[in-house]
């Protein structure tokens, strides 16, 4: 992006664009200090975000979304990053949550929720990972088990993205705890003054300070059988494992928006900082370095159009997200690393941008699948 004009990129998903870089620096860009101090976004963000459509701009406008398509979910992502204002989590409510909805939930379902997460009213989580289970999530334990009219649901979730502020979680649990896969199902939690449910700590991460990542726990917790998402229960895993490819884009995404900031601050600081009466660009270390990067970085816009151009037209195919997910990723994060070398010792300081998108990219490798399942699944089919 940035100079690069990728094919995907029409004239209306540019103006969004735009919109999106003026909404990040002028509402989330000043609070993120302040935000990583007290650990979460301010909700009256949330409301702003949704009211300048900033929030589902994927979900047709029936319910209340943008309707537009994924690019508008990735290049929310990618200007957040790029910013360095990633704590609102509006990748896991815009772009992951409410398509779980939109493509499994009943019509009821998603006139119920979709509107209010459209407008900020509804904040949501997906919940995924248990203490003992995050790759091996066949071995959740978190159950709910159908008593007449409802589910009794007991277990307990961690590291989940908006899990202080949400309002619907996206529970990912056993409906027949004697199974693996076929026994996992989502049941949608509307969790305001729900008896049972508690919030653990914000948890306390190197990075993503700001955002809102936490613990919760379920105890007798009761929901209403029309909370499964869908009709049919044990329909949870092929539902995740059909949806993951889109997540492991964004987070892609996400990555670049990163890589090309830090490539962008690297060499602004190169031309400023003088070593030895010279500006530290003039070496030839500098120099080579930063011609890799910015090669890296033409390749990872190259790949990475091509990936979304895919996406729209809903032609991704896992094997190429899990690709995408792991290189971009990890070519980040190696950047982000040799950027801050050439910063110095003030590349380690946090008022500069460079140590800032070196703690928040970090877990990019860790989560929406780490890349070594990413590369196990590339390398099932070789
Ligand atoms: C900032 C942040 C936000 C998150 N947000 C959410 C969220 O919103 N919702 C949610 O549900 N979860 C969330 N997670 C959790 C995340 O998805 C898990 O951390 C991730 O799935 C890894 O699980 P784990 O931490 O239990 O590690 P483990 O599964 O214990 O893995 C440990 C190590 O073993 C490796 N490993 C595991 N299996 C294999 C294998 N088969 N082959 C080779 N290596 C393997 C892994 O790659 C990893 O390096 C978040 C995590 C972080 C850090």
């Amino acid at each position: 992006m940035s100079e690069y004009r990728p094919s995907w990129l029409t004239e209306d998903l540019a103006i969004f664009q735009q919109s999106v870089r003026r909404f990040v620096a002028e509402e989330l860009v000043p609070h993120e200090e302040r935000w990583a101090k007290q650990q979460h976004v301010d909700r009256e963000t949330w409301l702003k975000a949704g009211e300048m459509g900033m929030l589902c701009p994927g979900i047709p406008e029936e319910y209340g979304g943008g309707g537009g398509n994924h690019a508008h979910n990735a290049i929310i992502g990618y200007e957040t990053y790029r910013a360095i204002a990633s704590s609102m989590g509006t990748n896991v409510h815009s772009a992951i949550s409410a398509h779980y909805i939109l493509r499994y939930g009943t019509e009821e379902q998603k006139q119920r929720w979709l509107p209010k997460m459209a407008s900020g009213e509804l904040i949501t989580a997906i919940a995924m990972t248990e203490p003992g289970a995050g790759t091996d999530l066949q071995n959740i334990k978190t159950k709910a088990i159908r008593d007449g009219d409802h589910y009794v649901i007991n277990g307990s979730k961690t590291f989940i993205t908006n899990g202080y502020l949400a309002d619907l979680i996206l529970l990912v649990c056993k409906t027949d705890p004697s199974q693996r896969a076929k026994g996992i199902s989502i049941i949608v939690l509307e969790v305001k003054d729900l008896p049972g449910f508690r919030r653990g700590r914000i948890l306390d991460k190197i990075g993503q300070k700001g955002q809102d990542t936490s613990e919760l726990f379920f105890d007798d917790v009761r929901v209403p059988v029309t909370n499964l998402l869908g009709t049919e229960e044990g329909k949870g895993f092929v539902q995740l494992m059909q949806q993951l490819p889109e997540e492991r884009m964004f987070i892609a995404m996400n990555a670049l928006g990163a890589m090309e900031r830090a490539l962008e601050e690297t060499i602004k600081y190169t031309k400023e900082r003088k070593v030895f009466g010279n500006p530290l660009l003039d070496m030839q270390n500098t120099r080579f370095k930063l011609a890799e990067m910015q090669t890296t970085v033409t390749i990872a816009q190259t790949f990475l159009n091509d990936c979304l151009d895919k996406m729209v037209r809903h032609e991704l195919d896992a094997i190429t997200a899990a690709k995408a997910k792991w290189w971009a990723s990890t070519q980040t994060c190696q950047i982000i690393d040799e950027c801050l070398q050439l910063h110095g010792g003030y590349g380690y300081m946090l008022e500069y941008p460079i140590a800032r998108l070196y703690i928040n990219t970090r877990p990019m490798r860790i989560y929406g699948g780490s890349n070594e399942v990413m590369k196990d699944l590339i390398a099932r089919t070789l």
